[in-house]
């Protein structure tokens, strides 16, 4: 089968495709044919071993296809033939992939694979940030970086629906004016946010800020939250935050949290819960999809150059069939 397999870590270079084995299936995994694989800052991560990964790696941790196997040990709920989403299991960018069969997702019949990954990965962190992280209430300001990012669109977009107020960060005017146009109330520059948030909200400070940056905005977020503020940093685009002194949090007694999606979908109930919460928020009209590039499943590298230079908006996926 055709697969993106990885021998060693680095640039985009390394993600060539090629022809590799098709994975061969044990009691608790399905294979799935995948039709649309996500791509996410994640697979940036894995593919230049910021995060551990075993080689040879197929990365890609989100994808949509169908059943085409199940193993003895697979939940009664699914079938062969059915159309089905995962995240957080890696070997999407490839034709076909085995997936821990208790994570899959049945994709409901009016929700197309591309709707379905846009909305899976990046949905469900929106979902989980914005109603069990910190829960928005009506009022709440809330501070979303890389506010025309994949994530940060969706977030945006909950938030608002959750009656919340927006401030986006983005690098460029053209980012501001998409992290606008999908609800955010202000739209700045990363430079000097703290301030422009502080004026937002009459010197009082935001009550969340949804941090996926990470390293070059940590400092400025401690400055920009209100008494007892929450900080959810659960993304590190511009690195890693640094090693912190706990007293850094105690001027304003601030909330530090560091949420990562599989906590918050590790059941299978929670997940199917949420997933179709999502769901039915995209066809309320609440959450919209950006796709922001569609690329090949051989132009995996293009994504991923493309989105490591901050050069895109909404969500990457490759067509893999
Ligand atoms: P995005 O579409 O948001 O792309 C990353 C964006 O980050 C860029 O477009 C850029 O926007 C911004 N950015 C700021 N500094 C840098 C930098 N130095 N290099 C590159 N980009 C930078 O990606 P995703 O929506 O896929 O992911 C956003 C974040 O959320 C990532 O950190 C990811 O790891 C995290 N994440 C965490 C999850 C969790 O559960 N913890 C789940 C899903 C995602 P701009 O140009 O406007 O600054």
């Amino acid at each position: 089968m055709n697969a993106i397999q990885i021998s060693h870590v680095g640039g985009p270079d390394v993600l060539k495709i090629g022809d590799v084995e098709r994975p061969s299936l044990n009691n608790d995994q399905a294979l799935i044919d995948v039709t649309v694989a996500g791509v996410n800052f994640i697979d940036i991560y894995h593919r230049s071993g910021k995060y551990p990964i075993n080689l040879p790696f197929i990365p890609g941790v989100e994808g949509v296809g169908t059943i085409a196997a199940l193993g003895s040990n697979s939940p009664t709920d699914l079938k062969a033939g059915m159309r089905v989403g995962w995240v957080m299991a890696s070997g999407g960018y490839a034709e076909t992939a085995a997936i821990p069969a208790k994570t899959l997702i049945p994709i409901p019949e009016d929700i197309k694979d591309e709707d379905a990954v846009a909305l899976l990965l990046q949905g469900m962190t929106a979902h989980y940030l914005t109603r069990n992280t910190f829960e928005i209430k009506p009022g709440d300001t809330a501070v979303v970086h890389s506010g025309a990012g994949g994530v940060g669109l969706l977030l945006t977009r909950y938030i608002k629906a959750l009656g919340g107020r927006v401030i986006a960060t983005a690098s460029t005017e053209e980012k501001r004016a998409i992290a606008i146009a999908a609800g955010a109330d202000l739209a700045i520059g990363y430079e000097g946010f703290s301030e422009a948030v502080k004026n937002f909200t009459n010197g009082i400070g935001a009550n969340v800020i949804y941090d996926g940056v990470g390293k070059d905005t940590f400092d400025q977020d401690l400055l920009a939250l209100r008494r007892r503020g929450t900080l959810a940093v659960f993304g590190a685009a511009s690195g890693q935050v640094v090693p912190i002194e706990i007293m850094k949090i105690s001027a304003g007694s601030i909330f530090l949290t560091r949420p990562t999606l599989a906590d918050y979908v590790a059941e299978r109930s929670e997940l199917l819960w949420r997933a179709n919460e999502v769901f039915e928020t995209f066809r309320r009209g609440d959450m919209q999809v950006a796709i922001g590039g569609r690329y090949p499943l051989a132009d995996a590298a293009s994504a991923h150059m493309e989105l490591e230079a901050r050069r895109t908006t909404g969500k990457l996926i490759l067509q893999v069939a």
